[in-house]
C-alpha cells in the first residue's frame, strides 16, 4: 500500500513509533498529485516548498518536538482560506493574482501543529456552485469515475482527498459546499456549528452562513482535523461555544420533507433507508418528524445568500486588490468594465439577484421574508430536537452528475435543499457515504445535530462506519480509479 492510501489517523501512529517519516509521507502524494492530476484537476495552486516542509517537520520531531497528531501530515486548502504568501484566488479571474499577506487562522492552526499544506484546490468561483465548474481556471472531474463531476463547490478538496492527493483537506460550506462535494466523492465531510471554527480569513461569500469545514477518509479523520480548527480566536467575534447534555440514547428523526419522493430520487433515499436500518439493528431508534419549513430551505437559502454576496462582493473594484481593467477611459468605467472582466456568469447573476432582494420595494417581499422564514425554520428545528438526538438526511437528493452536465440554474439551486438548513440553522452536520448509486457513484447520509453536540454526530457516524464495514468501499475497494 502506498503511503497516500492510510487515513490521517493511521499515519499519525506511524509517525508517531517510527514506521515512516513526514518526507515519505509529502514525497508519496506528491508523485501521487503528479500521477492523477492531469485527469482529476483537483488543485489550482501547489505548495512548492512540500517537500522541504516536511523535512523540517521531521528535523523538529527528530528533536523531540511536535507531538500533535496532524505533524507532518500533508492537508489541503480551498483557494478561498487565505495563506501567507501562497496564491489565494477563489477560483475567480478577480484574484487570480492575489497573495494574502496573512494565514487564515484556521491554516495558522495547521502549521502550529506541523501539518504540512499540499496546496489550494479548485473550487467554484467564490464558492457560488455544486460542480466545481464555475472555476476561472478549469473543471475537476471525480477520481472515481472522471466522466463525473466531483461536486462543489470544494470539489478540489474532496478529489484531492479521494484520489490520495492529500491525507485530509478544509473547505468552506455556506451551503452544502463540504457535504455534497465529499458525498459525490466517497468521504466523510463535516461543517461545523456557527460560530466554531474561526473564519479569519477565510474569503467571505455569506458570512452569516458559512463555516471552515473538513473532510477526510474516515469519521476519526474529519475529527481530528476539526478539533485542530476549532480553537478559540479572539479575533473572530462571531466564535461561540455551545454545550449540550450528553445524551446515550440515539433517537434519529427522519424529515418526512427531505425523504419525499418528489425532491429525493429512489436511488438516494434508499441507500439512507439502508444506512438507517443498520443503525436501527444497533439500537438507535428511528421516528418520523416534520418540518414544514424545510420544504423552502433552498429559496430562503438563496435569497439570503445572494443578497450578503452582492454586499460583501462589493469590495471588489479593481482599486485596492482584484483585477484592474486595462481598457477603461475613466473611473466609472474602471469600476464598471473591472467587475465585468473579473467576475464569471455564475458570480454576476447572484450579485445581481442579490442587488435586486435588498433593493427598495423588494426588500421586504424578498429579504425580509427570507429572513422570517429563516427564523421560522430555526423554531421548528430547534422543537424536533425536543423528542430526537439527531436529525438524518440524504446529502443530495440525486447520485453525482456528469462533469458536464447542462442544469438550469434552479434545478441547481433546488438540489441544494438537504444541505442548506444546517446552514440556516447554523448547525452542525457530518456527511458520511453511504452506498453506490447505479452509475457506480457513491452517495452520502447526512446526520445534523443541535450546536455543542457534534459528539454525538461524530459518535453516530463512527458507529455506522463500523456496522457497515468502513467507507472504502464506496470508493471501490481502495477508491483509486484515476
Ligand atoms: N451550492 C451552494 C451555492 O451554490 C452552496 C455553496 C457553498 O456552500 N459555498 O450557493
Amino acid at each position: 500500500m502506498k503511503l497516500y492510501e492510510y487515513s490521517a489517523a493511521e499515519l499519525s501512529e506511524m509517525l508517531m513509533t517510527g514506521k515512516c517519516s513526514s518526507a515519505e509521507i509529502a514525497y508519496d502524494v506528491s508523485e501521487r498529485i503528479k500521477e492523477a492530476e492531469p485527469a482529476v484537476g483537483a488543485y489550482i495552486t501547489l505548495n512548492d516548498s512540500m517537500l522541504r516542509d516536511a523535512e523540517l517537520i521531521d528535523n523538529a520531531r527528530n528533536r523531540g518536538g511536535l507531538p500533535h497528531p496532524l505533524s507532518g501530515i500533508p492537508i489541503a486548502v480551498k483557494d478561498n482560506i487565505s495563506t501567507a504568501g501562497i496564491r489565494t484566488t477563489c477560483a475567480s479571474r478577480m484574484l487570480s493574482s492575489y497573495i494574502p499577506p496573512y494565514d487564515a487562522h484556521a491554516v495558522d492552526c495547521l502549521h502550529r501543529a506541523g501539518s504540512i499544506v499540499t496546496g489550494k484546490t479548485n473550487m467554484d468561483e467564490f464558492a457560488m456552485g455544486s460542480a466545481t465548474d464555475t472555476s476561472f481556471f478549469h473543471t475537476t472531474h471525480n477520481p472515481i469515475d472522471t466522466a463525473y463531476s466531483a461536486g462543489g463547490s470544494s470539489g478540489g478538496s474532496a478529489a484531492a482527498v479521494c484520489a490520495g492527493e492529500a491525507i485530509l483537506a478544509l473547505g468552506s460550506d455556506t451551503g452544502g459546499s463540504v457535504r455534497q462535494p465529499a458525498s459525490f466523492c466517497g468521504i466523510v465531510g463535516f461543517k461545523p456549528a456557527y460560530g466554531a471554527v474561526s473564519r479569519r480569513g477565510l474569503i467571505a461569500f455569506a458570512p452569516s452562513l458559512e463555516q471552515i469545514g473538513v473532510m477526510g477518509k474516515t469519521v476519526r479523520d474529519a475529527e481530528l482535523l476539526y478539533q485542530l480548527i476549532s480553537e478559540n480566536d479572539p479575533m473572530d467575534p462571531m466564535m461561540r461555544t455551545c454545550s449540550c447534555k450528553h445524551s446515550s440514547s440515539l433517537r434519529i428523526g427522519v424529515p418526512k420533507e427531505l425523504f419525499d419522493s418528489t425532491i429525493v430520487s429512489d436511488e438516494c433515499r434508499e441507500a439512507s433507508f439502508s444506512a438507517l436500518r443498520l443503525l436501527e439493528t444497533d439500537g438507535a431508534v428511528l421516528t418520523e418528524i416534520s418540518v414544514p419549513k424545510l420544504r423552502y430551505a433552498a429559496n430562503i437559502y438563496y435569497v439570503i445568500s445572494s443578497a450578503e454576496a452582492s454586499s460583501e462582493l462589493a469590495r471588489y473594484d479593481g482599486v485596492r486588490y482584484g483585477h484592474r481593467s486595462q481598457n477603461a477611459a475613466g473611473l466609472e468605467s474602471m469600476y464598471v468594465k473591472s467587475r465585468t472582466e473579473g467576475f464569471g456568469d455564475e458570480v454576476k447573476r447572484r450579485i445581481m439577484l442579490g442587488t435586486f432582494v435588498l433593493s427598495e420595494g423588494s426588500r421586504e417581499a424578498y429579504y425580509l421574508r427570507a429572513l422570517a422564514a429563516m427564523r421560522e425554520l430555526r423554531h421548528e428545528l430547534d422543537a424536533v430536537f425536543d423528542s430526537c438526538d439527531i436529525i438524518a438526511a440524504p446529502t443530495y437528493p440525486r447520485p453525482p452528475f456528469s462533469a458536464n452536465e447542462a442544469q438550469s440554474a434552479t434545478d441547481k439551486y433546488s438540489a441544494d435543499i438537504c444541505t442548506v438548513p444546517a446552514n440556516l440553522a447554523g448547525l452542525p452536520a457530518l456527511s458520511v457515504p453511504c452506498g453506490k448509486a447505479k452509475n457506480g457513484l457513491p452517495v452520502g447520509i447526512q446526520l445534523m445535530s443541535p450546536a455543542g453536540a457534534e459528539q454525538r454526530l461524530f459518535a453516530a457516524a463512527k458507529k455506522y462506519e463500523e456496522l457497515c464495514g468502513g467507507f472504502a468501499q464506496f470508493r471501490g475497494g481502495s477508491g483509486y480509479a484515476v
